[in-house]
């Protein structure tokens, strides 16, 4: 309760200056205030002057009296003094003549004098009060207010605020399709009532992350004409003891009073993790899915409250949000495929200017494996380029050379490498070329490169595929491990020894041939059988064993032997191309950056 009570402090505070003020208004500001100019006397001063008659005017109050008093040289001072039960007063003050005298009729109206002197002031402090926390809270965006606390904060996005359509997402067709349903049945539910179809109550977007699950959810508010309201399940878990849930609901009354409507919950699995029961922290986030479940069968579908969810982490979340009835579609949001990735590629091309040779098609060919938002990276990266070397649009250089710092960094131009060791990486980099060049199950080499980059490589080789790939084959495989042991052959072939250069490629090359005896059922000695499972298939993806230890260990063993083999046909590949290989090495030296149709030219001439 950190916010609630920090607030109830500052009523506290607030009431209690309120209240010194005042009383301090009370004890000084009036009593001087009516006391300017006037004089304290006390009775016997007033009786001597009426009775010297330098008393020109006397008003009589209750409890007081005040006088004016002319003296000799014409001076006018007004006095007060209390009035004493003095019966014969009124008779002396006409004895002596020119007295004007009056009794006060203000009899101090009671209610007047406590509205000036305690009312006025207090709502005046209070007006101040409001104005500044007004003026804080909208500075920082938390409400100033008691009473705001316990209600969700979800955004109400309207049509104009997100600005987003299904025209800014591309490639995600079939998830289009399905939310495109949606918002149909959002705007004529009747058409599907008179069939007697039921609209599914939520549905659940999944994939990795940068694929656009957030934007399809900021595109269907977009296009449907009704209120859209977006909260993000790491906002229900930050909130006080209890509120999560207290949230939960308050967002589904709002969502009922304004149906038909759009619910987005982002990230859900923030709150919708599988509950296991185990103690400590996790009681909050249970409490609130407890709650989500809860309203998500309480409400009526027909009333067209729809809710969309997001998560890149589907395994993870509770079996019991996923039945039929709660989110009962998934849709998947898979990465790009190459016309996908060509198609948003040109969705964020219309953001900048472009050379009219550009060709995205070359573009989304070579970004194999990319996301969404990876590709509006690379058109940015590009247009940032094209402005730092002084052109008013992109060329496709543009593009090729982003794509590379997206994948590999920044070139590191200044960099300081021995002529020995560039030989290494020249050598290394030729080697993985001509083994990927000679074998007919590797993709075509693109671009091989010496310059060294920013993640720490001090070159590469790109290869790229022809068409897209959607499954590969055993052979693909073992030609992919024999290129990545192509660049470590080289060195043995060349130098006699090894560089920790080769790193990076026999994480690759174990991963795959893993892969292989693990999963893909690639080995003679196991066959069909899995032995890892794959975690959190869209974001780490690591895979974890599900055999016994001896098992485990014959799988290491194959593992050794699968890549040994491809080592040797690598070695073999370039011991018998060892000329090409010295002419190459000498031309990238030289170069530092070849294409692939130039390598292929010297490889086959
Ligand atoms: P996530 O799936 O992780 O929620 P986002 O929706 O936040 O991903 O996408 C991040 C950014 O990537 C978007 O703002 C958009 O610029 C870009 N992007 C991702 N997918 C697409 C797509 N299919 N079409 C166009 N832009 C996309
Ligand atoms: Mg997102
Ligand atoms: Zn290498």
């Amino acid at each position: 309760m950190e916010g609630n009570e920090k607030n109830k402090k500052n009523y506290l505070v607030f009431i209690l200056t309120a209240l010194v003020l005042v009383i301090l208004y009370n004890a000084f500001v009036i009593p001087s205030v009516k006391k300017t100019g006037i004089k304290e006397a006390d009775y016997s001063f007033f009786l001597e002057q009426v009775d010297k008659g330098n008393v020109t005017d006397a008003e009589i109050g209750e409890s007081s009296v005040l006088f004016e008093i002319k003296d000799k040289n014409g001076k006018k001072q007004r006095y007060s003094t209390v009035r004493l039960d003095d019966g014969q007063l009124v008779e002396r003050l006409h004895n002596n003549g020119n007295i004007e005298f009056t009794g006060s009729i203000k009899k101090t109206n009671p209610s007047a004098e406590f509205f000036l002197s305690w009312l006025l002031p207090l709502i005046f402090i209070i007006v101040i009060f409001k104005i500044f926390t007004k003026k804080v809270s909208n500075r920082t965006g938390v409400p100033g207010n008691i009473t705001s606390i316990g209600k969700s904060n979800a955004k109400i996005y309207v049509k104009a605020q997100t600005r987003k359509t299904f025209e800014d997402v591309a490639g995600q067709d079939e998830a289009k399709e399905t939310l495109a349903e949606i918002v149909d049945f959002l705007h004529d539910p009747e058409k599907y009532a008179g069939i007697g179809a039921v609209l599914p109550k939520g549905a659940l977007l999944v994939g990795p992350p940068g694929t656009g699950k957030t934007l399809l959810a900021q595109a269907v508010a977009g296009e449907a004409d009704v209120p859209f309201f977006s909260i993000s399940g790491s906002e229900f878990v930050e909130m006080f003891v209890g509120m999560g849930a207290a949230k939960v609901r308050d967002l589904f009354r709002q969502a009922n009073e304004k149906a038909p409507c759009i619910v987005f919950i982002d990230e859900i699995d923030a709150i919708g993790k599988k509950r296991d029961g185990q103690m400590g922290g996790s009681d909050e986030r249970e409490q609130t899915l407890n709650q989500l479940l809860t309203e998500m069968d309480g409400f009526d579908g027909k009333k067209g409250v729809v809710i969309l969810a997001a998560t890149n982490r589907p395994d993870s979340l509770d079996p019991a949000l996923l039945r039929p009835g709660r989110f009962d579609r998934r849709i998947p949001v898979e990465l790009p495929d190459m016309s996908g990735r060509e198609a948003i590629l040109k969705v964020h091309a219309q953001k900048i200017k472009t050379d009219a040779s550009v060709d995205f098609a070359v573009i989304a060919r070579a970004t194999s494996g990319a996301s969404g938002a990876e590709l509006a990276n690379i058109v940015n990266e590009a247009a940032l380029r094209a402005v730092r070397s002084g052109r008013r649009s992109v060329l496709q250089t543009d593009l090729e050379e982003s794509v590379e710092v997206v994948i590999a960094g920044y070139e590191r131009k200044n960099a300081v490498i021995s002529q020995n060791e560039r030989k290494i990486v020249a050598y290394h980099e030729i080697g993985h070329a001509i083994v990927a060049a000679v074998q007919k199950n590797s993709a075509p080499v693109h671009k091989i490169t010496i310059i060294p980059r920013t993640s720490g490589a001090l070159g590469y080789t790109m290869q790229i595929d022809e068409g897209e790939k959607f499954l590969m084959t055993k052979e693909e495989a073992l030609a992919k491990i024999t290129v990545l042991t192509g660049g470590r052959a080289a060195e043995e072939l060349i130098f006699g020894t090894c560089t920790s250069g080769a790193s990076n490629d026999i994480e690759k090359a174990t991963k795959l041939a893993r892969s292989m005896i693990t999963r893909f059922g690639m080995s003679e000695s196991f066959g069909m059988v899995a032995l890892e499972t794959v975690n959190d298939r869209y974001l780490s993806g690591d895979a974890s064993l599900i055999c016994s230890q001896k098992t485990a260990y014959m799988i290491d063993n194959e593992v050794k032997k699968l890549i040994k083999i491809c080592h040797e046909k690598a070695m073999n590949i370039l011991s018998e191309k060892i000329d090409k290989l010295h002419e190459l090495s000498e031309f990238l030296l030289e170069r530092e950056t070849i294409s692939g149709d130039k390598f292929i030219d010297i490889l086959e001439s």
